[in-house]
């Protein structure tokens, strides 16, 4: 075996599964080769910190009225052509700015902001994908449990099993997208659906954590009245009483087309209804 064979390490955090050599970042722009192994180079790396109404993350029926320290770094494993926050998602980290936030200062920040507002309950992992840097999640998550504040996931969802398994007992709350119900759909946006359904199913099952689901309806890609039943069918074998969000698409990124009809939104939401109690719409006036 030659001594470049011996540099190259896997990934193995999503179903890209990247083998990277020295000075190689994976596809996600986040994690690459260090000293023989594929590590998380944004980890702690933050370029976007807010503080966000639960309702925004989305979560529907988890802790209403309170707040999250919502956080994001930079990079993606997907490549939605419609995604709404390509400037942090779709680049690394020479292409925009970030600071480094431990997950001690993390911790830090949020009891500052509790006690400045009580309705602050938590940190919230969001905006770009979190998952490329599960290591941070948990970190975090430890932490913060620790201070009595929660742990929030927002997330694609498309990882690996062991994944899912290491960070679901520090992860209080999470919305997970379930962006469509074919692997066709999965392959337009760079993404695996067996691996969405393996995350949702996990994170169903850890009863410390409440789970929500959102779909984003884009015009002629996953509107489909019979795709939005299959995906809320499958939605009520893994949980019956799980919160689903059916959103409105608006143009972003590589996508002209125009909105999703608030119609089409209302109507597939009417349509999941039929088979989930808790439906709600997103990004549309409700009627
Ligand atoms: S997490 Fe990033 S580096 Fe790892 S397999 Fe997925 S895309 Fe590749």
């Amino acid at each position: 075996m030659s001594g470049l064979e011996t540099a190259v390490a896997a990934c193995g955090i999503c179903p890209h599964d990247c083998k990277l050599g020295p000075g190689q970042i994976g596809r996600c722009k986040a994690r690459g080769w260090l000293n023989g192994r594929v590590e998380a180079l944004s980890y702690g790396r933050i370029t976007s910190m807010a503080i966000d109404p639960v309702e925004k993350k989305p979560l529907a029926r988890w802790m209403p009225g309170r707040m999250l320290l919502s956080v994001g770094s930079y990079g993606c494993n997907l490549r939605c052509p419609f995604c709404q926050n390509y400037g942090i998602s779709q680049v690394g980290e020479g292409d925009v700015p970030w600071r480094e936030v431990s997950a001690r200062d993390l911790v830090e920040l949020t009891i500052e902001s509790r006690e400045r507002d009580p309705r602050v309950v938590g940190i919230a992992h969001t905006y770009n994908e979190p998952l490329i840097a599960w290591e941070y999640v948990r970190d975090v998550g430890l932490l913060a449990h620790g201070a009595g504040l929660a742990n929030v996931l927002v997330s694609n969802g498309c990882v690996q099993s062991w994944v899912v398994d290491e960070i679901a007992p520090v992860v209080d709350a999470a919305n997970i997208d379930l962006k469509g119900f074919t692997e066709d759909y999965y392959r337009w946006c760079g993404g695996e659906l067996s691996a969405v359904k393996g995350c949702i199913e996990r994170l169903a099952a850890e009863d410390a954590c409440h789970l929500e689901v959102t779909c984003l309806v884009v015009p002629g890609k996953n509107d489909s009245a019979a795709e939005m039943r299959k995906l809320a069918e499958w939605l009520a074998t893994v949980d019956p009483g799980i919160t689903l969000h059916v959103t409105r698409y608006f143009p972003r990124w590589k996508m002209s087309a125009g909105a999703t009809p608030v119609s089409v939104v209302h109507n597939l939401a009417d349509v999941a209804r039929e088979v989930l109690p808790n439906v709600v719409v997103g990004n549309v006036p409700r009627r």
